[in-house]
Order: C-alpha cells, then structure tokens, then sequence
C-alpha cells in the first residue's frame, strides 16, 4: 500500500539518513582537525620556544623580541597577540640578522658558527664557541652546568678544526638532549634536528679542511660564503613562516640541497685552481729540466768554442792566441808582484825533411807525438802552445832557469826515444830547446821571446838535438 505522500515520507527519511551521516563524517573530520591542530599547537609550543631560547642571545632587538616570543608561546598567548609578536620578530630579523652579509658581528646559535673564516679562524671559532655556551648557560637546567663548564675547559685548550669539530658536536649533543628531554613526539624531531646538524658538521668540516689555502682559493669561498650565510638565514626565516613540521622539514631540504650545491660548485672551484697550480708546478718543472739541458748543452758547446779558440786543432796544444794572452798575463804578473817565469822554444829538427821524406801525413803525427809526450813531463800550471809551424813555446810560472832546463830536458830525452816506423825506415825527430828567465830589465814579455829564440838558434848552429839556456 503505497500512496504519494508515503513516498515521499520514505524520500525524506533516506536524504534525511544521508544527512546524518554525512553529518556524523563531518564531525570525525573536524575531530581529526581538531587533533592534528592539538597536535602542531603542542609541537610550537614545545619546540619554539626552545628554538628562539637558543636562537637569541644578548642585548639588541632581536633577541628581545626572540624572548618575548618564548615567554608568550610558553604562555599560550593569544591569537592577536602572538601575530603581533611574530611581525615584530620577522621586523627584527630584517633589520638586524637578516639583511645582506655586512661586516656585523653577528649574534645567535647559528651565526655564531656560521661567522666568515679569516686567518685566525680557530680564534673566531673560539670565541663563537663561548658565545654558544654562554648563551646556553643562561637558558639550559642547572643540571647541565657541569657539561658546559667541561666543554668551556676544551673551548679553550682547542688547538684545530678537530677540537672545534669535537666541541661542536658536544654543543649540538647537548641541546638534543634538552630538547628530548621536553619532547613527547622526540623520535620525529630529533631525527629531524640530527640530519640538520649532520648536515651543518659536514658542511663545517669540508669548509674548515679547505681553510689554508692560497688568495685565490679564498676569493672562491666568499660567493660559497655569502650562499651559505644567506641559507642559514633562510633556515632562521623557514622555521618562523612553516606552517607545519612536515612543511618546515622541506624547506629545510631544500635550503640544505642549495647549500650543497654551493658547496659542490665551490669544491669545483678549488679543484680547478689546485689542477691549475699543479700544472703551473708540473710546467715548471719539465722546464726547469730542459733549462738544466740547455745549460749542460750551453756548457758543452762553450767549452768547444773555448777549446776552438784557444787550442790548436792538430796538437790539441794552446793555440798562438792562447799563448799571447797567458804571456801578457804572466808578463803583467812579473811587472805587479815580481814573480819570475821561464820561456821554453821548442823547434823541431830538420823538419822540413821528416816532411819530404815520409810525407806530411807522418810529420803531423810526429807534431802529434811530440806534444802527447811532453805534457805529462810539465807542470799543472805550465802552458804548453803551438807557436807555429813546428815550433812549440812553454811558459813556466814560478820557474827559473834551472827548473825549465831539467823539463827541457827530460822533453829534449823523452823526444829523441820517439820512433815511427815508415815501411822499412824508423823515422827519428829531435828538437832543439832555447830557454830564457824573465830579467829584472824586461818591460814586454816580446824580449823573453827573443832570448828563447836567439837560444834555440845557437842550438841548432850547435848541432841540433840540444838545450840551451840565454844569456
Ligand atoms: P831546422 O832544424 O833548422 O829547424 O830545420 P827545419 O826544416 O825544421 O826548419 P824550417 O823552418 O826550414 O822548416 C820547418 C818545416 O816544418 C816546414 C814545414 O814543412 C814543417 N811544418 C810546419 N808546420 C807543419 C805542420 O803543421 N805539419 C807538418 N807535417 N809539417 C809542418
Ligand atoms: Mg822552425
Ligand atoms: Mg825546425
């Protein structure tokens, strides 16, 4: 039995079913909200004012208004009033921390890490570290107290960026402790805090074993420098405007994958210059040892063009020029100091005939002979020079007459033993040796000569084969 009206009685019962539920999902919705808005609010609460705690330190506005926000958070102040104390913080932060990097010194946990390296950095570090703790001091239970003072101890006997590291693991350690300790959801933000500050330990560490280096590799720290600067700033500003953990997480990561980047392509800067410099060290020295090459070359071809100069070609004896110049030395020397010196002429005998008769072949290498045997009869400081021709000069520094006519001699001796053997014929050279000592009258060493030569011409008018001394 169905009439119209029932009908729609049904209609209106089912939409009234559908209402109801719809009604009571509604209701679930909003207790959800409601939890997870219970939620955030006890999270803000917990951790905000631990944040701003650390975050604020001293006198200036900014740290004033960073306590404030703790006090009324702590308070659970109202919506309007804590609007108004987030945009005098956010104001603070622009016009104290928060605009571009200046030569400021900076107040607060992070900026106090974050200071710029200079050459004293362990110093910087320091004293940044100090802060750190002070700050902490005031703001931690007195059961911490004996931690920061055993931190404090090892802040000031810190010698290296090791130390500095160690310390500022001990810092973080010990703010991850206070904060657990006020935290009922601790797993979620302490895995949170641990990856930021792992991060922050890397970031540190990487920066701090680049930190000797040369100009260039600082210059190419600052722009990694002024990212990093304006990041952790960032970092400040994230964890003030996100709306939930979860968001204030991904901007984070977000500020954290810039500042590896930054760091990559610094660390791209440093391996250019250093691959810079170890080519400039390798050019360098393949250079320096082509340099050596070239100057043993130099040398070498130096000490050829000297013997050129100064020897003679067949002989291997000092060459005419070379004897002009030791005897205008010598000569000067007599004339300065009056030191003596005895000449030796040595002019082989009938010469032109050993030529005629075994050809001129054989009469170069009697020359030849004549030298390589007379030199180890001389003295080191002798100078043996082909005059010309066939005739031989010898000056003997320091020598007087009797001395040059001993070596004359055993020249003379040693020479009349040589035989060359020409086919059947055994071919025989003497020589005949003039000898003259500087004199007390002489002015040019033209005049020793000239006595040597008168000497070796009375020698041969003698009969050749003999050593005779001027008069
Ligand atoms: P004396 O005993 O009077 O000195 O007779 P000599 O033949 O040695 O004298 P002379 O000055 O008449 O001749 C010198 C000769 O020495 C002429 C030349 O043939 C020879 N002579 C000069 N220089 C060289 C040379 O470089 N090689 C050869 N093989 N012979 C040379
Ligand atoms: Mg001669
Ligand atoms: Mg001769």
């Amino acid at each position: 039995m169905s009439s119209p009206e029932n009908e729609r009685l049904m209609i209106l019962q089912d939409q009234v079913k559908k209402l109801q539920s719809q009604k009571d999902t509604l209701l679930k919705e909003l207790d959800g909200v409601e939890d997870r808005y219970e939620n955030m609010s006890r999270l803000y609460h917990k951790y905000l004012p631990v944040i701003f705690d650390t975050v604020a330190s001293g006198d200036n506005p900014f740290s004033k208004v960073c306590k404030d926000l703790s006090v009324a958070l702590k308070k659970g102040e109202s919506e309007g009033k804590m609007e108004y104390i987030f945009e005098k913080v956010k104001t603070a932060m622009l016009k104290e921390d928060i605009g571009p990097v200046t030569g400021k010194k900076k107040k607060g946990l992070f900026s106090s890490i974050l200071k710029s390296p200079s050459e004293s950095f362990i110093d910087e570090y320091k004293l940044s570290y100090h802060e750190v703790v002070n700050n902490l001091r005031s703001n931690l239970d007195k059961n911490f107290f004996s931690k920061l003072d055993n931190i404090t101890k090892r802040i000031n006997q810190a010698e290296d960026t090791s130390d500095i590291s160690n310390i500022r693991e001990s810092v973080f350690s010990l703010i991850f402790v206070y904060i657990s300790n006020t935290n009922q959801d601790r797993e979620k933000v302490n895995a949170f805090v641990q990856e930021v500050v792992s991060k922050i330990l890397d970031i540190e560490s990487k920066l701090a074993s680049t930190y000797q280096h040369t100009d260039s590799m600082l210059k190419s720290n600052e722009g990694f420098e002024s990212v990093l600067s304006t990041e952790m700033q960032g970092l400040k500003q994230t964890s003030d405007v996100a709306s939930t953990l979860d968001e204030l997480k991904v901007q984070i990561s977000e500020r954290l994958a810039a500042i590896k980047s930054a760091l990559g392509s610094k660390q791209a800067k440093d391996r250019a210059i250093r691959e810079v410099a170890e080519k400039n060290q390798d050019a360098f020295k393949s250079g320096f040892t082509k340099l050596k090459q070239e100057l043993n070359e130099a040398t070498k071809y130096t000490e050829e063009l000297e013997k050129k100069l100064n020897r003679d070609q067949l002989t291997g004896a000092f060459n005419r020029r070379a004897y002009d110049k030791k005897i205008e030395e010598e000569m000067a020397r007599f004339l300065r100091y009056d030191t003596c010196f005895s000449l030796l002429l040595i002019d082989a005998d009938k010469f032109k005939l050993v030529n005629d008769r075994y050809g001129h072949a054989i009469g170069d290498k009697c020359l030849q002979e004549i030298i390589k045997r007379s030199i180890p009869l001389l003295r080191k400081n002798d100078v043996l020079a082909r005059y010309g021709g066939e005739e031989f000069v010898v000056i003997m520094p320091e020598t007087e007459t009797d001395g040059a006519k001993e070596a004359a001699e055993k020249i003379r001796k040693t020479i009349e033993k040589i035989e060359f053997i020409y086919k059947k014929d055994k071919v025989k050279v003497t020589v005949s040796i003039g000898i003259s000592q500087v004199k007390k009258s002489d002015t040019k060493h033209q005049q020793v000569f000239e006595r040597a030569d008168i000497a070796v011409y009375k020698a041969k008018e003698e009969g050749r084969n003999r050593v005779l001394v001027s008069v």
